[in-house]
């Protein structure tokens, strides 16, 4: 690589842009929009691209519908106003020994004073044909070659010319500009990947990799640089995985004995049997907890699957040992419903449990005994430990309560959960003995097996692969423009027998500011057309369905709100509830029988598979509705994949597929980066990733002489529990 001024001191990568550019450049905003702001965040804005100006070609040699880089003089210069298209145009005429050639530029008048007839200077760009059938340059980028000879180095022509992503009014030009004036300033790039590791995969180092992303003499050595940053967050992640599950082995956790008579007259008393699998999974766990080494579980299945119930059980059986357990779920509506399953399944069967909401606290005693109290007084009874499961938000669980003797912790649609966090959660008198609580995930996103393996490598699995019996399959149907009408009608059809129906929107809002990439028209056009609640809510209510009772629900309302507004569609006393995707996870209504989707191709299809989840859990025949208004044909195949697929597995491998893990998760959090994301796409580097953590952590457990690696350990664990 290049290097430059090595007697400089070097650049910190922390140091902010505004002291590169200076704070008062316009462009500061347009990067801090980007999320943009230190000189890390620029040097780790990868090209998306790059075009080949590497050739200098001669004048004579250019042929139509080329990018190419000349070297000219300019001969002619001038500026022109166009009343016509109101712009001005910029021409030049540039020469060199072969012959010459027009250049033209719209509204950079200013082009002018830099571009004076006699200079030299590279030009880089397309070739076109004018409708004389002329060759001429458009808009092609420059840069002056110094009469001494003595250039400075070449950002924009005459090599491999960087592309960057671009938002309105930042060019990859000016990018490419600042990336240089960093690099001029040796900023200090301090490498952690153990040489060995280095050596094996033929990765570059920090250096010369970064300095290669961004100015490559080759295609390839820019591929092979991004590479090396790909296996770098996934070599972390692994690392983490393998780190967390030996702390966590080396861990105690209260060893809960299930008692199997106990459980048996637990099952017993339920209204239904438990499926195979059902009881599979709770055998699993009863296994799990009866260890002192702490449980680290995920238990997945289908949205109506019977996941609480299963998690509700070993919470009765950890109070039968006076152990206590926080049951969080991410949202107030989720953790009441959670609550409310676990009342109605074990009614008398079981211990004080409570639910704490921002507004109020309930506890529950058994049948006809529950009591609305105080958050404080619902605190001290937690503390005294008289309330042995308690239901809430992550947030309230985790903030303000303290328990007496915790000994699980189940938590809804969240998987991770590092021991820092579960000591967090405990009461003084566990801390002081080093306990920590079993832990155990819910999750109704299947996940497919490299993700599994990578990015969840720390958990242990139970599968619930059947729904309970008696369940009829939801029909499932892409709606066209011309059906919308009589989709209608249906609706209208299961209303009159009692039946209730979700419309779900893509938006909140109307409208909403456009952040597309310049030049995109299509896709802020499409924007604009996407269904919104709000407007949805209106157009049902005093247009399509005046007469039936509508209600709205979505994210910007009160938590409160939405609760009441939850509860009063449970009760029946709505026909339609039109929301976003807030009832994406969870939500129980068994009378609803129509989901409705609008714009459907904007949801993932692991998404769609969960909203179809709130519709046949009773014992109606229940229905899906894809609405497809404006569609590529790729958006339908994709929809038909919902269509086809036996299982949600199924379609969580076509989703990885096509959306690639960033988007597969959605909003489910899992604080992995984006571009450990995307590398998982590469199930080579993944496994690559995996065996070199292993085997650098057999060498040397506690990487003793890779203090830089084990910094950058400890950030990344920082990121993904978002402490
Ligand atoms: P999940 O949390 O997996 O989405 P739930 O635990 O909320 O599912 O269960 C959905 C509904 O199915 C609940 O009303 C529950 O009582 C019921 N249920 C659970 N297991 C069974 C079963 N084995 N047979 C019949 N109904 C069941
Ligand atoms: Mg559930």
């Amino acid at each position: 690589m290049v290097h430059y001024g090595h007697n400089m001191p070097q650049l910190a990568l922390e140091t902010p842009l505004y002291e590169i550019i200076g704070a008062r450049a316009p462009l500061l905003r347009r990067l801090d929009k980007l999320g943009i702001r230190t000189v890390a965040d620029l040097l780790w804005h990868f090209p998306v691209r790059y075009d080949d100006y590497s050739k200098i070609y001669k004048i004579a040699e250019l042929e139509p519908g080329q990018q190419a880089t000349i070297q000219a003089t300019i001969e002619e210069m001038r500026v022109r106003h166009s009343f016509r298209r109101g712009m001005d145009i910029i021409e030049g005429v540039l020469a060199d020994e072969t012959g010459s050639i027009r250049a033209v530029w719209f509204n950079q008048a200013y082009l002018a004073n830099t571009l004076k007839p006699g200079r030299v200077a590279n030009f880089a760009g397309k070739v076109s044909t004018s409708e004389e059938g002329e060759l001429y340059l458009s808009h092609p980028v420059h840069e002056l070659i110094r009469p001494n000879g003595k250039t400075k180095m070449l950002r924009h022509t005459g090599r491999l010319v960087p592309i960057y992503p671009e938002t309105r009014g930042l060019t990859s030009r000016w990018i490419r500009f600042i990336v240089q004036s960093i690099f001029k300033r040796n900023p200090k790039l301090e490498e952690w990947i153990p040489e060995a590791v280095l050596a094996e995969f033929d990765f570059p180092s920090i250096e010369d990799a970064i300095q290669r992303v961004h100015f490559p003499g080759e295609v390839e050595e820019a591929a092979r640089a991004k590479l090396r940053f790909s296996f770098e967050e996934l070599f972390l992640l692994q690392l983490f995985n393998i780190r967390q599950k030996s702390t966590l082995a080396a861990q105690r956790a209260p060893a809960i004995q299930a008692d199997v008579e106990r459980i048996k007259e637990l099952l017993a008393k339920l209204p239904f049997e438990l499926t195979p699998s059902q009881k599979k999974s709770l055998w699993e766990i009863a296994k799990d907890i009866e260890r002192e080494r702490p449980m680290n579980r995920l238990l997945q299945g289908d949205v109506g699957s019977g996941k609480t119930v299963v998690a509700a059980i070993a919470a009765i059986v950890a109070a039968d040992h006076g152990l206590q357990t926080a049951f969080m779920a991410p949202t107030e509506i989720l953790a009441r419903q959670h609550f409310e399953t676990m009342k109605k399944l074990f009614t008398s069967s079981m211990p004080a449990i409570g639910l704490l909401t921002g507004s109020s606290a309930i506890v529950f005693y058994e049948a006809d005994v529950e009591s609305k109290i105080s958050k404080a007084e619902f605190k001290k009874k937690v503390e005294s430990g008289e309330v042995k499961v308690v239901f809430g938000t992550h947030a309230l669980i985790q903030k303000s309560v303290s328990f007496q003797r915790l000994g699980l912790v189940i938590i809804d649609e969240q998987h991770r959960f590092g021991v820092r966090q579960r000591a967090e959660l405990l009461g003084n008198t566990h801390r002081k003995e080093k306990i920590i609580p079993h832990f155990l995930s819910m999750s109704a996103t299947p996940i497919p097996r490299t993700l599994m393996l990578s990015v969840f490598g720390d958990l242990d699995l139970s599968l619930i692969t059947e729904l309970p019996a008696g369940r009829k399959p939801v029909e499932t149907k892409i709606v066209s423009p011309i059906e919308r009408e009589a989709s209608y009608q249906f609706i209208r059809g299961e209303v009159a027998n009692g039946r209730q129906v979700f419309v779900i929107c893509p938006r909140i809002e109307p409208t909403e500011e456009e952040t597309v990439t310049a030049g995109n028209k299509f896709q802020a056009q499409k924007k604009l057309e996407l269904k919104s609640v709000k407007e949805e809510f209106e157009r049902l209510s005093k247009t399509i369905f005046p007469d039936l009772r509508i209600a709205m629900l979505h994210g910007q309302m009160k938590g409160s709100e939405k609760e009441s507004i939850m509860k009063q569609f449970a009760a029946r006393e709505f026909d339609i509830l039109v929301t976003t995707s807030v009832v994406e996870v969870g939500v129980d209504v068994p009378n609803a029988t129509i989901m409705m989707i609008e714009g459907a191709d904007r949801f993932g299809l692991a998404q769609l598979y969960q909203f179809r989840g709130r519709v046949g859990r009773g014992e109606h025949q229940s229905y899906c509705f894809l609405m497809a208004d404006v569609m590529s044909e790729s958006a339908h195949a994709r929809l038909r994949a919902i269509l086809e697929a036996h299982n949600g597995f199924e379609l969580a491998e076509r989703d990885l597929e096509l959306r690639g893990p960033g988007q597969f998760f959605g909003e489910a959090q899992t604080g992995i980066p984006d571009i450990a994301m995307e590398a998982l796409r590469n199930p080579e580097l993944v496994q690559g990733s995996r065996t070199a953590a292993l085997k650098i952590l057999q060498e040397e457990p506690r990487l003793a002489s890779h203090p830089q690696l084990r910094a950058k350990i400890e950030s990344f664990s920082k990121k993904i529990h978002r402490e």
